[in-house]
């Protein structure tokens, strides 16, 4: 089994900031495992703001543990090793899933759950703005097919936020699903608030209303509205930690921030063990690391919308963007992550 590292640099559209960085950009690198005739790809492209590592430490890593196991150290090893680095970790086991995938004649997804779903519902993204705005972006997300919007919350007033929610609940109609995330910028008692405030217009859940997983739990106790976490659990740990408190439904999950499609699968499997809904999203990846939550989706197998409509934020892209066809990505026939790269 040979590795070998491909350094990519994707613009974006429009830059956008974080708490930490602008982004105008996604670097990272495409990881490569080749043998006997079977290929298998896996990413590398840590967030800034994000993620643990820069892109200069995940690369110096994943080159030293390729190095590892070309030097005949065991895999499952050389992977435990990479707990600090899960882009790494997730980088080296999604290219060694998707070859073993391909190698068997699977879809990745099947590889992950025989019983996965051949396709994959995605909800449009309606960012922060004025309240006419974000109506506006919603209905015209909804006239594409989209029958899930997540919108989000906590950056404008929560004056702001309740009559944003208000008018896009307003332009989408009844009949579409409409989740908040807040990204935890709120305080508990503002939390609360706009909780309350706009638990009549059939919110599905809030992601991250404040931050912590402690606090996620102390809020959802009174909360009308289900509440989720997203950067709050980063790790397997740390999802099982948010699923004991008994207090949060549903749990969103990176394949490649939390360390891999296997790792992601486990936190997938004990979401379900615990009644709770596993929502899978992309950290704004280039079309491998898309295909690789898009895989972990369908895995999941549950009739609900994920966050994979993230490829149009990209100017350029390592691989052709997924047909997006009335909020529905169809995986294809083809084995592992059904891509051919240049
Ligand atoms: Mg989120």
């Amino acid at each position: 089994m040979r590795f070998s590292v491909t350094p990519f640099d994707l613009a974006l559209v429009v830059p956008f900031t974080t708490a930490h960085a602008t982004v105008s950009s996604r670097s990272g690198m495409l990881v490569t495992v080749i043998d006997g005739g079977h290929v298998g790809h896996g990413e590398v492209s840590p967030m800034p703001g994000w993620s643990p590592i820069d892109t200069d430490r995940a690369g110096a890593l994943l080159l030293s543990s390729i190095t590892a196991v070309d030097a005949g150290r065991d895999f499952d090893d050389v992977l435990d090793d990479l707990e600090d680095a899960p882009e790494v970790r997730a980088g080296l086991a999604g290219a060694v899933a998707d070859f073993a995938a391909r190698r068997r004649g699977l879809s990745l997804a099947q590889f992950l759950d025989p019983d996965a779903l051949t396709s994959v519902a995605v909800n449009a993204v309606v960012g922060s703005g004025a309240p006419v705005q974000s109506a506006a972006t919603a209905r015209e997300a909804v006239g594409r097919g989209f029958a899930t919007i997540k919108m989000k919350v906590g950056v404008e007033s929560p004056e702001i936020d309740i009559r944003r929610v208000a008018e896009v609940r307003e332009a989408i109609g009844p009949g579409v699903e409409l989740r908040l995330d807040a990204n935890g910028g709120w305080s508990a008692r503002d939390a609360q608030r706009v909780l309350d405030a706009v638990a009549l217009y059939d919110i599905s859940f809030c992601e991250e209303p404040v931050s912590g997983i402690d606090a996620i739990a102390a809020l959802g106790a009174s909360s009308p509205i289900p509440l989720a976490v997203d950067e709050s659990a980063r790790t397997v740990d740390d999802v099982a930690r948010a699923l004991g408190t008994g207090a949060i439904d549903v749990v969103v999950i990176k394949p490649q921030a939390i360390g891999g499609p296997d790792l992601a699968m486990r936190a997938v499997r004990l979401a379900l063990e615990f009644g709770a809904t596993p929502v899978v999203t992309t950290m704004i990846d280039s079309g491998v690391g898309v295909r690789h939550a898009l895989h972990v989706a369908a895995a999941a197998g549950l009739p609900l919308a994920h966050g994979l409509a993230t490829a149009a934020m990209l100017a350029e892209d390592l691989a052709e963007p997924l047909r997006i066809i009335d909020g529905v990505i169809t995986l294809g026939t083809e084995s592992g992550l059904g891509v051919t790269l240049p």
